[in-house]
């Protein structure tokens, strides 16, 4: 990647349509960006729902990413791949999705457009964002947050568990 790429870091989420597998193609999708090298993915993570209870367990992970891409140019390249996967955005927010991808963290800006704030400002409250994350980088300066490793700890014995490997061997 050229010396002005950037470190980004993105939060997948997934609970319908077969959850491990979603997550698992959208980091087959992220690979295959432009201009962009998937550097690492997390361990993908169980984790009950946030939003309306009545909906099935997320399964949700953490990718790292460098990559040539502006924020705005790299958020539009996360939706497109939503959008892929079938995702609608007329839905209610926080309801039953088969992908969602947000922009966690990109490099050490600190952005606030109508439709891009990162870092994620949900980041603090999100455990199933902060495990995956910490388990990559737990060092990671959040900027305007925080170290990963801190802001994770304070939402220590949260209900959210990595989904053990034979249980993933199958697809
Ligand atoms: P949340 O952002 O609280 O996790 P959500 O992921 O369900 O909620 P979406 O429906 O995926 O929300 O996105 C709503 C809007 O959020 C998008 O249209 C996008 O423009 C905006 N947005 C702002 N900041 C970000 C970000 N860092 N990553 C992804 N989307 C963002
Ligand atoms: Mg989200
Ligand atoms: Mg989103």
């Amino acid at each position: 990647m050229s010396a002005a790429s950037e470190r980004a870091w993105v939060g997948l989420g997934s609970n319908r349509a077969g959850p491990v597998a979603q997550v698992r193609s959208a980091l087959d999708a992220l690979a295959e960006l432009p201009r962009t090298r998937l550097e690492r993915a997390s361990t993908l993570y169980r984790n009950p729902p946030m939003g309306p209870p009545d909906q099935p367990d997320y399964v949700n992970a953490v990718a790292e990413l460098t990559t040539a891409l502006t924020a705005h140019q790299l958020l539009a390249a996360l939706q497109a791949i939503e959008s892929a996967r079938g995702r609608e955005r007329s839905g209610q927010r926080w309801g039953p999705r088969p992908l969602d991808l947000d922009l966690l963290v990109y490099g050490a800006h600190r952005i606030a457009d109508t439709d891009l704030t990162v870092p994620h400002p949900g980041m603090p409250e999100r455990a199933f964002v902060l495990y995956p994350l910490v388990e990559l980088a737990p060092q990671l300066w959040v900027p305007g947050m925080g170290w990963a490793a801190v802001l994770a700890r304070a939402l220590a014995g949260a209900d959210l568990e990595p989904i053990p490997e034979w249980e993933l061997s199958d697809g």
